[in-house]
């Protein structure tokens, strides 16, 4: 019995068979070549910093759950140089832009204050924490090297975690006062506005993508001489059959189709930024630079080359400042998720939290950080971090649309 999800998505003129042939046949190929290179396989991620929300027990103890950080030696020197003179740059170009804003009669309180305005105007933009690229405590995780798959963490740490996401901070469906549907119809209702909706959506969509992950790389069988990990038919079918799951399974499906429409579509809107003679991949070895910046390109033309993509306009539409303040809401309930990843025990499956969430917000900021009263000199930056993460976020989704297929194939051949 296969979960079944077909035909059109709630709030998008695009259906779940169309995402299926273009993801498998053109867009998963391409993502999987650039995910193998350098400039995109190493991640620097703060993996220690502490759950700012409770004091959490010790890390979980899996073996599973470790993760191998990188020597220094391993990482292109271009890759850990660049974030080093980034570092220096930042420092300048804050304090030329402070002093060259101001009367330099100013006392150096005032551009003091002045130069975290800039930082505070990049970071209001963003929907999710950035560790610091250059805190010791960061480290580079080669991240082909310490795939996702299944760690064993779960119980009460692993629903202390995700039930914190959805009670707390997800705006979750089960407070709306009525029936939603169709939601454009209606854009904002009593019960819960299309955008709040949208939010627990990806959510959803990015829990049921961990959930087809574990199910897809299981561990199989854990010998002395060999651990064998694959496909676990049944524990597929325990979190997504309709009737074991009251339902919830194929719904769960849906939103992952939706969070792969929202990132496909920041994909295409970041193409501008991409396509800048100035913008690099640098990782110090310029002809492969070259060629990764061409890989990317063609990425990006795929993924604009989308027939059915999701219209992010109809999203805080409206009253400009009903909409600010709604965006506001959605960007800091998405920036305590993002914190809330400092919370899991298990350090691989913290890992991947964060940097899909990273991802997921990168994706948000490019999509929604404008607003038509934004000025010009407000336009869309990307650093290395940002971009790295996104494109592996849609990796993650593009791979799960794919394993569900093989799900499919495998759940025909058992009846
Ligand atoms: P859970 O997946 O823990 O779900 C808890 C409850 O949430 C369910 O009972 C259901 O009511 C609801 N729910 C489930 N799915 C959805 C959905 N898609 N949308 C809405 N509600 C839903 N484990 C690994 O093996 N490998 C990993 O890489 C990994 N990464 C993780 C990353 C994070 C950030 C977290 C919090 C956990 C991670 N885990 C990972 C653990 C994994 O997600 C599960 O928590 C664990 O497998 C236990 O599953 P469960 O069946 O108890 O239900």
């Amino acid at each position: 019995v296969c979960p079944q999800v077909s035909g059109e998505l709630d709030d998008c003129h695009c259906d779940v068979e169309s995402i299926d042939r273009f993801n498998n046949e053109l867009l998963f190929p391409k993502l999987q070549a650039l995910l193998q290179t350098d400039y995109f396989r190493f991640y620097k991620v703060n993996l220690n910093k502490p759950c700012p929300f409770w004091t959490s027990g010790s890390h979980c103890g899996l073996r599973d759950c470790t993760v191998k950080p990188c020597s220094p030696n391993e990482v292109p020197e271009g890759i850990r140089t660049e974030a080093r003179n980034k570092v220096t740059e930042l420092d300048k170009c804050e304090k030329s832009e402070a002093l060259g804003a101001v009367d330099v009669s100013l006392s150096d309180e005032t551009r003091e204050a002045l130069k975290n305005w800039t930082k505070h105007d990049d970071e209001a933009q963003r929907f999710c924490l950035l560790d610091d690229e250059w805190c010791p405590d960061s480290q580079y995780v080669d991240l082909l090297l310490n795939p996702e798959r299944f760690t064993g963490y779960k119980g009460p740490e692993a629903w202390k975690i995700w039930t914190s996401i959805y009670e707390e901070n997800c705006f979750k469906p089960f407070t709306v006062k009525r029936p939603l549907s169709p939601l454009y119809s209606s854009g904002r209702s009593e019960g819960q506005c299309v955008e709040k909706r949208a939010f627990y959506r990806l959510i959803s969509g990015l829990h049921a993508s961990i959930s087809i992950h574990l199910s897809a790389r299981y561990l199989l069988s854990d010998e002395w001489f060999e651990k064998r990990w694959g496909p676990n038919v049944s524990e597929f079918r325990s979190r997504f059959d309709s009737e074991l799951t009251q339902g919830e399974g194929p719904k769960r499906l849906r939103n992952l189709y939706f969070l792969f429409l929202i990132e496909l579509r920041a994909l295409v809107k970041a193409l501008p930024v991409v396509k800048e003679g100035s913008f690099k991949l640098f990782t110090g070895q310029p002809q492969e630079d070259c060629r990764n910046k061409e890989r990317l390109l063609d990425l990006l033309h795929t993924a604009r080359s989308f027939p059915l993509h999701f219209n992010e306009t109809s999203l805080f539409a409206g009253d400009e400042t009903e909409a600010a303040k709604l965006k506001e809401d959605v960007r800091l309930a998405f920036m305590n998720i993002s914190r809330i990843m400092d919370c899991v025990e298990c350090f691989k499956c913290r890992l991947w939290g964060k940097l899909q969430t990273q991802g997921l917000g990168t994706a948000l900021k490019i999509l929604f950080s404008e607003l038509p009263s934004s000025p010009p000199s407000s336009r869309l930056t990307l650093n290395r971090q940002e971009l790295v993460a996104l494109v592996n976020a849609i990796g993650r989704i593009s791979t799960s649309i794919k394993e569900l297929q093989n799900f499919r194939e495998l759940l025909a051949e058992d009846t």
